[in-house]
């Protein structure tokens, strides 16, 4: 018998190999080649199934590289079938099968894979002997014929690459079904992702160093990739406590609890926008009735506009035409014990304001709202009206900056078109969608869950800070 010699055309594997799973943000597995396994085998830990009955998905963890239990990626999949498999060493277990494509040297592939716990065997992955076709030949003498991939490429990736990765999302919120969170919801799905809400007045959480948890409904719930929180003013105490026991168990929130806070603090927001230079009305602050002269001098005297601090859509928001009528304001709020401020009007903006929905550092869509006649406040809905507005590069310049120095991910900029350049009036942590969309006929909800899917991290270093 003479040996048949070796096809040059026939794609080589060694009995070792590189290769990466890119649907599941993992740039570089050392496999096992192993022809005796019908199905390739990936480790996996904490395996939770999720989603639907008709489209369901499973999320686990993997550590890459055996030699370095502190990489850890979040990974997830389509389920394609449930069954047993038996391993090498006799035992059956029952196992989720996914499917994923697999790059080995300069070839993609979709292939199988059974996810199990291999944190004792050598090689996180056995590539199976039906990744293998009939165009493919195994060197059993030989190691990594594909070329050599090296784990450090996990040191330098925090943030998903992988735009295919089914995510389980969380909305926060206590009205599941109002525009916005529809329009989120359409938007997840449409992407494969599994998305649900969650009452933030129902969550309770345990606070302590081991082990942060969310209950609900008289469980834990279960891991989300990520949070959307939309946290309504009345809730606001509440809802950023939930929202930080999400961010200490390591999900990804869009908009961090500290950002909420500082947005929702009509006063800190001002102080912070203006440290960093940016045009706002002139805005005077003081506590003692004998300083009402005073504050009403610094924003130019009447008109004057007067802002309780806890006002949400133009409540709470006077218009004082004169110094008398001003001063009679600012001491009626003051006996009722009330905190305030105290702004410079801007006539020029002609009772309409700006609103710049900015997500991840863009502005993704811009309109302008006009009151009512006989109203000032743009945005109270009552008469008014909504119309798409092009933006000055200022205005664009002036929007993202405050959503960065607020480090929101998601926010609603208000600006005042004013003689001296855009003039910011508020930056809303949670804005409204249904506004903005009508106006400008844009996808603002895709453009949330692409936030979503472009900041999701997927690899975390465990038990190590940075
Ligand atoms: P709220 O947080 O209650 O919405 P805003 O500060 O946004 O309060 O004020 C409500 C509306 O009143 C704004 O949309 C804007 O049209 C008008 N407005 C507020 N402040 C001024 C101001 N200083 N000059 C002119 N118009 C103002």
């Amino acid at each position: 018998m003479t040996n048949a010699p070796i096809e040059p055309t026939k794609f080589r594997l060694g009995w070792e190999e590189w290769l990466a799973l890119p649907d599941l943000g993992l740039p570089a597995i050392k496999a096992k080649i192993d022809t005796g396994a019908k199905t390739s085998a990936l480790h996996a830990v904490r395996v939770e199934p999720f989603g639907s009955e008709a489209k369901p998905q499973v999320r686990f963890i993997m550590h890459p590289d055996p030699d370095d239990p502190t990489i850890e990626v979040v990974c997830s999949a389509r389920v394609k079938d449930r069954r047993s498999v038996t391993s090498s060493n006799g035992q059956t277990e029952l196992r989720y099968i996914i499917q994923a494509n697999a790059t080995i040297g300069d070839k993609t592939m979709p292939i199988d894979i059974s996810l199990t716990n291999r944190e004792t065997m050598g090689y996180r992955m056995l590539l199976g002997r039906s990744a293998i076709d009939d165009g493919m030949i195994v060197s059993p003498t030989e190691s990594f014929l594909q070329g050599q991939l090296s784990y450090s490429v996990y040191k330098k990736r925090r943030k998903s690459s992988v735009k295919q990765r089914p995510l389980r999302i969380g909305i926060l919120t206590q009205s599941p079904s109002n525009y916005s969170n529809r329009r989120m919801i359409e938007a997840a799905e449409s992407r494969g992702h599994t998305i649900d809400c969650i009452y933030t007045s129902r969550c309770y959480m345990a606070i302590n160093a081991h082990k942060p948890e969310v209950h609900y409904d008289g469980k834990p719930l279960e891991r989300y990739d990520a949070i959307i929180p939309r946290i309504g003013a009345s809730l606001t105490f509440y809802g950023m406590a939930v929202v930080r026991q999400f961010e200490a168990m390591g999900v990804y929130v869009l908009n961090r609890a500290d950002s909420i806070g500082k947005s929702r603090d009509k006063l800190l927001a001002h102080q912070l926008l203006g440290q960093h230079g940016l045009g706002m009305p002139a805005t005077a602050f003081a506590k003692s009735s004998r300083d009402t002269k005073g504050i009403l001098d610094l924003v130019g005297g009447s008109p004057a506009v007067v802002k309780l601090l806890e006002s949400t859509q133009g409540r709470g928001v006077v218009l004082a035409e004169t110094r008398k009528s001003a001063s009679a304001l600012i001491d009626a709020f003051r006996g009722l014990d009330a905190h305030f401020l105290v702004q410079e009007f801007v006539k020029e903006a002609a009772g309409s304001d700006i609103r710049c929905f900015v997500v991840n550092g863009k502005v993704v869509g811009s309109m302008m709202r006009t009151a009512a006649p006989g109203d000032f406040r743009s945005n109270v809905h009552q008469g008014g009206s909504v119309k798409t507005v092009r933006l000055t590069r200022d205005e664009r310049r002036a929007a993202i900056r405050a959503a960065k120095i607020l480090k929101l991910d998601v926010s609603g900029v208000d600006i005042l078109r004013s003689d001296s350049g855009p003039k910011i009036l508020e930056v809303n942590s949670s804005p409204g969608l249904q506004g903005i969309e009508q106006a400008t006929g844009k996808d603002i909800a895709g453009s949330i869950i692409e936030c979503i899917e472009a900041n999701v991290p997927t690899i975390y270093r465990v038990g190590q800070k940075g």
